[in-house]
């Protein structure tokens, strides 16, 4: 039974018995915190933050750190036993909040959930305001995972992409992380950005899998509407092809230098995959906390608002409104496109075994489908499984349409 805040009832409760409880009910949950603060908005990003960079932010991190532990008080009291054996801090940029205020929130995760001596606990970090003292206090606290958000080796494409700190501020971040006994560092990196050569990528590429982390996710720049890239996109961006030959670049570079690709955007050392985004490829369950965090618990999708100020407000008050819209509930026809869309996401592909366990539904169609790619080389098949080769991953959405047109027609026959 889950329960939440909504239309001024403090708790209500989500009826979930008229749905069949699916796969994943016994499986560990993994936690997602959002800390919507950023010293200053990068204009591609539409991530939900709030920019404090001008002024003194010190009580609204207090006021949302407040609130955040009021959000998993209210769960906990109900759901204490749930087993957790990933936590997540996202952003925005949580090492704003300082080590004390983050330690303060992790210790009430452990405290109101059945937390794995395991668990993978990340923390997302921008370089510029990552500070020696508060990495030590993080470690020390049981953060066992940092995710820095490099972007670029070059000044030139960091000062484009808006960005609070200088390519060497990257690299001393990489230092810093270890220093503090960080032994597990993941890195993003972006391309397709304005005025970026494939030579500038190469040298970010090198620069990366020299740095000694353990993780590195790409990200190609995505003009998002609402924006200011979007209200007016930038000059020098490179085109489709060009975006597609330093992604290719990235892949044969990055495994011939021990990185796997275990997803279409993340490669990292063997054992080092990072298990809570894993958990949403897999379409497991997580919850999230803080303004604009998504959660996905008991065949139930749900979001918090977008607003900082209504957030906190609500968690103080008890008022009404913290869930933005009504939870949408998946369906089983609905899981079966998660599970194919999700699934061609990863390295390790669908399976018809995992297909037939998971759905109960006959894979003949989602083969036939997948077989003119295996052909063209853009899907392998594998001991029984399909995946995507990365020139796969470069044409995936017409790929996934095509299975779940056939996975629909299926369903309407069955
Ligand atoms: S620091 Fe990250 S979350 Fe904040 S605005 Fe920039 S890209 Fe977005």
């Amino acid at each position: 039974m889950f329960f939440f805040r909504k239309n001024g009832k403090r708790l209500e409760k989500l009826n979930t018995r008229r749905y069949v409880p699916h796969y994943q009910k016994d499986e560990p949950i993994g936690i997602y915190i959002h800390v919507p603060f950023c010293v200053q908005k990068c204009p591609y990003c539409d991530f939900y933050s709030v920019a404090t960079g001008d002024f003194d932010a010190a009580p609204l991190y207090d006021d949302y750190t407040n609130a955040v532990i009021t959000g998993l008080a209210e769960t906990a009291s109900i759901n204490s036993s749930l087993r957790v054996d990933t936590i997540y801090f996202g952003g925005g940029t949580p090492t704003l909040l300082g080590g004390e205020r983050l330690s303060s929130i992790l210790k009430y995760v452990r405290k109101c959930f059945d937390v794995d001596p395991r668990a993978e606990v990340t923390l997302e970090a921008n370089p510029g305001t990552l500070r020696e003292s508060d990495a030590m206090l993080l470690v020390k606290s049981g953060f066992n995972r940092i995710s820095i958000g490099v972007q670029s080796f070059s000044n030139l494409e960091l000062s484009r992409l808006g960005r609070i700190h200088s390519a060497e501020t990257a690299a001393q971040a990489i230092k810093l992380a270890k220093r503090a006994g960080f032994s597990n560092i993941s890195i993003d990196l972006m391309y397709g950005t304005p005025g970026q050569s494939m030579t500038t990528w190469g040298k970010t590429l090198t620069l990366a899998a020299a740095a000694g982390v353990q993780h590195i996710s790409l990200y190609s720049l995505t003009i998002e509407e609402g924006t200011p890239y979007g209200i007016v996109t930038p000059p020098n961006i490179p085109d489709d092809d060009q975006a597609a030959d330093m992604y290719l670049n990235a892949v044969k570079y990055l495994e011939s230098n021990g990185f796997r690709q275990y997803e279409i955007s993340n490669f990292s050392l063997p054992g080092r995959e990072c298990r809570h985004n894993l958990k949403y490829w897999r379409c497991q369950e997580y919850l999230g906390y803080g303004p604009g965090a998504h959660s996905y618990y008991k065949d139930a999708r749900y979001s918090y608002i977008r607003d900082l100020a209504a957030y906190i407000d609500a968690m103080k008050t008890g008022s009404e409104g913290l869930i933005d819209g009504d939870p949408e509930i998946i369906r089983p026809r609905e899981r079966v496109g998660e599970y194919l869309m999700l699934g061609l996401r990863l390295r390790e592909g669908i399976s018809e075994a995992d297909y037939k366990r998971k759905h109960a539904r006959d894979f003949g169609p989602i083969r036939a489908a997948l077989l003119p790619y295996v052909k063209t080389g853009h899907v392998r098949e594998e001991d029984g499984r399909f995946s995507l080769t990365p020139e796969g991953f470069l044409i995936s959405n017409r790929i996934i349409s095509d299975v779940l047109d056939a996975a629909r027609e299926e369903g309407t026959r069955s």
